[in-house]
């Protein structure tokens, strides 16, 4: 056979098995021009990935969407705690000594210490020891003893994380350290995905892992904005299929975050304690039921709504109003609903 005939062939197959998870969404008589295409849900790192594309030909949009599931693969394979990966190896060795780490790693690292020092370490990915901590405590539904928590938190904090530029190197200052990067990884997986399938084929497109959200370009829809519902807190874990939104977001390209302890929690002695962990005080309850900060990258909404989960609505709206084009919306326990001044702009309804 023809190689070129082989080619075909082979290229048909790959658009018809893509196209049968895809839908094609486009309706090419209204809009002409362009198609939409639509992964739908998939499990990557632990969470629920959906990438939209919208873009000039239906070859670039399925090839598109496979660019950016391979992309979020390599990530979840160098990030994952689930089987052996740089952070594996970095929690198990760099006690003993300098672990070197590729770009991806080591730059998430340093990003992780720059949100560390800007919320006062609130943010910190050296959370590990308490994190292990409070897991253990839900698995035997006993709270952990003082003793235990001061243990956990000699174990922790950023500055003793010591990084090496020239190296590229990462060492724990302290035995029994551990990184876990829950907070920040989503969002820079998010950024990397971006940065990938921004071609010129490619109109626009939003990509969403796990409610980490970041959009650019030629909305879905033939709509002026892409659309993005911000899930109300106050309805129970089990009506989350109902997704009824608070909020309605619109975007042209901007990413969002959301952290919140209403749906990930451990529940010990019938009392419910948040997934996101106050370094300096593991024992507090949060403050906040959930935290939506509006950045121009994933990473730093990412980050910045695990941070302000912890510092609370003072101290997180001080901070997200010195820093530029990021925006927050705040809903406390009891229902009261915080905005920063420029979040108005983007809330639809
Ligand atoms: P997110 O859903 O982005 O707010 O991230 C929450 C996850 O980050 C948790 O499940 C922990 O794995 C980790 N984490 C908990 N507390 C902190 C903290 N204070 N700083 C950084 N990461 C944290
Ligand atoms: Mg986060």
């Amino acid at each position: 056979m023809k190689q070129s005939v082989k080619r075909t062939i082979l290229w048909l197959v790959l658009v018809l098995a893509v196209a049968a998870v895809l839908h094609l969404t486009g309706n090419r008589q209204k809009q002409p021009g362009y198609v939409e295409a639509d992964s739908g849900s998939r499990i990557v790192m632990g969470t629920f990935a959906r990438v939209l594309v919208v873009a000039k030909d239906k070859e670039s949009a399925v090839e598109t969407i496979e660019a950016a599931f391979t992309e979020l693969k390599r990530i979840e394979d160098l990030m994952t705690v689930h089987r052996e990966s740089q952070v594996t190896l970095i929690n198990d060795e760099a006690s003993k000594h300098p672990v070197p780490v590729d770009n991806d790693i080591f730059y998430i690292l340093s990003e992780s210490i720059r949100y560390g020092e800007l919320s006062g370490g609130s943010f910190d990915i050296t959370v590990g020891p308490l994190v292990q901590l409070w897991k253990t405590a839900a698995d035997t539904n006993t709270p952990p003893t003082q003793e235990q928590l001061e243990n956990a938190q000699r174990k922790v904090g950023y500055k003793k994380l010591v990084l090496d530029p020239n190296n590229q190197t990462v060492f724990f200052a302290v035995e029994g350290m551990s990184i876990d990067l829950g907070a920040i990884a989503k969002g820079y997986a998010v950024d990397k995905v971006v940065e990938k399938i921004r071609q010129p084929s490619i109109l626009g497109a939003m990509v969403d892992l796990g409610g980490n959200i970041r959009c650019f370009g030629k909305p879905a829809g033939g709509k002026e904005f892409w659309n993005i519902g911000i899930q109300d807190p106050h309805v129970e874990a089990s009506d989350v299929t109902t997704q009824k939104t608070i909020f309605t977001l619109a975007f042209k390209d901007e990413a969002v975050a959301t952290s919140g302890d209403y749906r990930r929690f451990n529940t010990i002695g019938g009392v419910r304690h948040s997934h996101i962990i106050d370094p300096n005080h593991p024992e507090a309850e949060s403050k906040l039921n959930s935290v939506t900060i509006i950045a121009p990258t994933a990473l730093t909404a990412d980050a910045l709504s695990t941070a302000v989960t912890v510092m609370g609505a003072e101290k997180g709206m001080s901070l997200i109003e010195s820093l530029e084009n990021t925006e927050a919306i705040l809903i406390t326990p009891s229902g009261k609903i915080t905005k920063s001044p420029g979040a108005d702009k983007f809330i639809k309804y």
